[in-house]
């Protein structure tokens, strides 16, 4: 059995990890954590989740609020995530937070000093099982134009997409490159003719969109269209609960869900 604790525990993501925590024998929940000022507040995490009474209140971030849990599992807002890394006791770290800056990201990799912590932008295994295809096909097509495009629901508040960004570094990266040195992010106005070795980033925000990824490799001839919809938030909390098995008791340091998949093996 393995003892988890959930920071965002009445989100999107959250509330799905409850519920499937709440159905699988290998998981028990040893606590859930939320915002203080929010109407979740100390409501049961299994009721708010819609699973059914789950006799875990959903607490705030204070001293022992993750108390027993052997992995937290966060999926709440980098100021929460930073915020909780005092609390988090040696326990096992599995975050899929986006939207941090370079110092919260440093922040990360110190607690990763003491620590297992699996971070990723996107944590279904479709994702990053398509990650990998965009790095083969960057490499194969060193010529080929590279457009992402990404499409999420109204509510989401940052763009590009961690998942996006991703998938670019993981192109560019093939090819040998940074992404901050290649991105066009968006265009408008007079862009001129597109440069050779760019990478185009597109947001899209719309409707109740989960996540959906395309990454369009174009060459004079062809175009090929590499792609991922998530259809339900369970691809998430599945794909999280699957590095948290694996992250218990493994050594201190920083992994990524190709790690959990054994890609970079
Ligand atoms: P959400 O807004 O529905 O949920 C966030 C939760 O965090 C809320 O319950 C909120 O109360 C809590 N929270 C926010 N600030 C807090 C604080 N200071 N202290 C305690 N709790 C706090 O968001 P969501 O759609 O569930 O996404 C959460 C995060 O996960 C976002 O950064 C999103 O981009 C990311 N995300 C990652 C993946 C992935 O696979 N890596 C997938 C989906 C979403």
């Amino acid at each position: 059995m393995v003892v988890v604790a959930i920071l965002g525990a009445a989100g999107r993501v959250g509330k799905r990890l409850v519920h499937r925590i709440l159905e699988d024998e290998t998981f028990s929940l040893a606590a859930a954590v939320g915002r203080a000022d929010a109407s979740t507040a100390f409501e049961d995490a299994g009721r708010t989740a819609g699973a059914g009474f789950a006799g875990i209140p959903i607490g705030v971030l204070e001293d022992e609020c993750f108390f027993g849990a052997e992995v937290v599992i966060d999926f709440s807002q980098p100021d929460a995530l930073i915020a909780a890394l005092p609390f988090l006791n040696g326990a096992a770290l599995v975050t899929g937070t986006t939207g941090l800056t370079a110092e919260q990201d440093a922040a990360l990799d110190a607690y990763a000093k003491t620590a297992p912590v699996v971070a990723a932008a996107n944590f279904s295994a479709g994702v990053t099982v398509l990650a990998d295809l965009v790095a083969r096909a960057a490499k194969a097509l060193p010529d080929a134009d590279i457009e992402v495009v990404e499409s999420h629901h109204r509510h989401k508040v940052d763009a590009p997409s961690g998942t996006a960004l991703f998938l670019a570094q993981s192109a560019a990266a093939a090819r040998g490159v940074q992404l901050a040195d290649v991105a066009d992010h968006g265009r408008h106005g007079r862009t001129g003719e597109r440069v050779s070795g760019r990478i185009g980033m597109h947001a899209l925000r719309m409707g109740d969109v989960v996540g959906e990824h395309e990454v369009w490799l174009a060459s004079d001839g062809d175009r090929l269209r590499l792609g991922h919809v998530a259809t339900s938030r369970d691809t998430f909390a599945v794909g999280a609960l699957r590095a948290a098995v694996w992250a218990r008791g493994r050594a201190p340091g920083r992994y990524t869900m190709q790690d959990v998949l054994g890609l970079h093996a």
